[in-house]
Order: C-alpha cells, then structure tokens, then sequence
C-alpha cells in the first residue's frame, strides 16, 4: 500500500450528474459522471486548487448562466480529476484505458456500459442535456438547442478535410488547433461515456478523426457517430490515444473501422504505432481482434517470403512488435526462442503458420479489411 497522494486510483466514482443526453434524434443515458459541462459552484469550486485546475478552456455553451447552483462552463472547462500523467484529450494515461473502447469492434462488440448504473430515482443535477448532433454544442434547454440546430454551420458541411469515404461511412480530420471549439465540445461529449479518470485537456496538440455516417437509411446527412484522437507528436509512438463510439451507433463495426483506420495513419507515416495504454477490458478485446485478425491475414495471404518473423509481421502490418506477439500468443502461433525465453526477452520466435490457419478456422474469422485504401485520401 503507497500514500501517494496524488494517486487517485482508489478515488470512488462520483455518481452521474447528467442524467440523459439528447442527441439529434437519439436519447440516451449517460453512463459517467462529468463535473465538465456544469458544477455545483459551491460544491466543486472549493476543491480546485489552482494546481488542480490545469486547464481554462473556452466551451461555449448556449445556456446562459441562469442560476447558482450551477456554473456555465463557458470561460471554464475543468477537469478536477487531473493528476500529473494527464493533461490532453485523451491523453492520460488512462484514456483509452478505462472504458474508452466503446466500438463495436468484430470481438468486443459488448456495449461496455458500466454495470453499476445508478437507481433510476437518482436527482441528477442535469437531467436532460441537448447536445447538437452537428457540432456538439450544448444546452439544458431544449428551445435554445432547436434555436441553435437553424443555424448551425455544420449541419451541412462538418470541419476539417475528407480522409476516408466509402458508400457508407466518412472519416474528417479535424485538427484541435484549428477548430478548436469543436473539439473541445466534442471531447466534453465523450466524456460522459469514459470514466472519471479520463481528462480531456488542451484540445490543440491533438487531431480528431470523426466518423461520419447516416442515422438510419433514410436520413438526408452525414453526422458524426465516433471517433478518436491522436496525438501530433507522440513520443510514445502511439497512433491512437482515444476512442468512442457515441452508444447509439454501436455495434455497426465502427470501433473495428477507426481502429483499422488508426493504423492506416501509421503506414502513411511509415511509423509503426501502438494505442495509448492501458487498454480498458474492451479495448484489448477489441485491438486483439484487430491484431490477430490483421496479422493473420498477413501470414496466411500477403506474405511471400519462407520464414515469418515477428519482425516481418511487424514491418508489414505496422504493429509495433510487442503487439505482434500478444497477437500470436492468442493464436498460440509462436513458439519462444528458448534462450529467450531464459532471459524473459519475448520478441523472438517461431511463427507456426498452421496454428494461424486454426484459429482462423475455428472462428470463422473473415481475413478482409475493412478499409478499401482507394477510398482513402492521405497524402
Ligand atoms: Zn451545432
């Protein structure tokens, strides 16, 4: 046991204050706390030092500051739950960590709302939120949202440029520098679907891949379904630090399409990457989909060469090695070198191709991409 006191790991999570979100045509229920869009001025403003504030954002919320039990967030977007690792969108060391992967990614298709949800009789401080399915600016007041929605500028067109667009589905990227309040209203949004230890800072040393999709067939637009961020420069080498399908979207694979899409990015860099870590139970289901199913598409049908290494999986697929062989042990594809295994050095063995080809069969895995790279538009 540690009295670290900046260790917040056994901190409880504060029950939700926000009880229900409305988006667009979707209503849901939150699944977080988050003290980010609106906090009991009384109760939250004692506890921030100005250390603990690390970041003042500018989140422009419609509502006007109409009482005071309750401060706008406007000039102020605080995460009380920082600690020294965090600071980003995403960028804690647990933003993908905790619950982030909300995909429906092929293997963690598993909506991963938390089990403990609250009574239903809980008094939530917000218990309607209207959020703009367009550029995810906000409102407790469902007039104000509908006045917003006929002005709107991104209804018809959203920011950033085209990366990826197929019949179905288009990704933008939007950078945090330049549309700045877009990202950030988009990161306060998802915060209600990661947990507390999640912080979303300093939206401008981030990009923001936004999946775009269609609502139901018959929708006349485009709106945004989920996305992830990722870092401009990370030193970590990780090609993705946070992902969230918005709940009603889920289960349509496009936790499986953004993951996929992350390491696109990656051979276009010509870097191999890795997601922020640690993973959220549904996020190492998810990535393990992506990994196994990826590399043994490699094995089984690009490869042309005799001996498969890791490091020819790893060169091909852009994984990172140590991804590579987590993948393989799944499969139990790998056999350790021996001395290695002595020296607990796990990046060497020998790739059993034929153990590839079972757990592809037992599982029925589909080896094609998601991705046509024809539709992708990367420089
Ligand atoms: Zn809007």
């Amino acid at each position: 046991m540690h009295d670290d006191p900046l260790d917040d790991e056994e901190e409880e999570e504060p029950p939700r204050n926000i009880g229900r979100v409305v988006f667009g045509p979707r209503e849901f229920d939150t699944w977080y706390h988050s003290s980010a869009y609106y906090f009991s001025q009384k109760d939250e403003l004692k506890k921030l030092t100005w250390k603990r504030a690390m970041a003042l954002m500018e989140a422009k919320a419609l509502d006007k500051d109409k009482d005071n039990h309750t401060c706008d967030m406007s000039r102020l977007f605080i995460e009380r739950y920082s600690s020294p690792s965090v600071g980003t969108p995403g960028g804690t060391s647990s933003a993908l960590t905790s619950s982030t992967i909300s995909s429906s990614g092929s293997s963690a298709n598993a909506s991963v709302a938390p089990n403990d949800q609250p009574p239903a009789q809980v008094d939530f401080q917000v218990k309607q939120l209207f959020v703009c399915d367009s550029c995810f600016k906000y409102s407790k007041v469902s007039k104000d949202m509908a006045q917003h929605r006929s002005t709107c500028k991104y209804v018809f067109k959203h920011p950033g440029e085209t990366v990826y667009k197929s019949k179905d589905y288009a990704i933008r990227r939007v950078d945090g520098a330049v549309h700045k309040l877009y990202c950030q209203n988009l990161c306060l949004f998802a915060k209600l679907f990661l947990d507390h230890k999640s912080v979303f800072f300093g939206a401008d040393a981030f990009e923001f891949y936004v999946v775009l999709g269609k609502d139901t067939a018959s929708s006349r637009h485009f709106k945004p379904m989920g996305f992830f961020s990722k870092e401009k420069l990370s030193w970590d080498e990780n090609n993705l630090a946070c992902i969230l399908v918005f709940p009603p979207y889920q289960r349509r694979g496009l936790g499986k399409l953004l993951i996929e899409f992350s390491y696109v990015l990656s051979k276009y860099e010509g870097r191999k990457g890795s997601p922020e870590r640690p993973l959220s139970k549904f996020g190492t289901l998810s990535y393990m989909s992506y990994w196994c199913t990826t590399i043994a598409r490699f094995i089984l049908i690009e490869c042309t060469e005799d001996v498969i290494t890791i490091e020819t999986i790893s060169e091909h697929t852009y994984i990172q090695p140590e991804d590579v062989m987590r993948a393989l042990k799944e499969m139990h594809a790998v056999v350790l070198y021996s001395d290695e295994k002595a020296k607990k050095v796990q990046l060497g063995g020998r790739v059993l191709k034929k153990s590839v080809r079972r757990w592809v069969n037992s599982g029925n895995v589909k080896l094609s991409p998601v991705i046509d790279e024809s539709m992708v538009f990367l420089e």
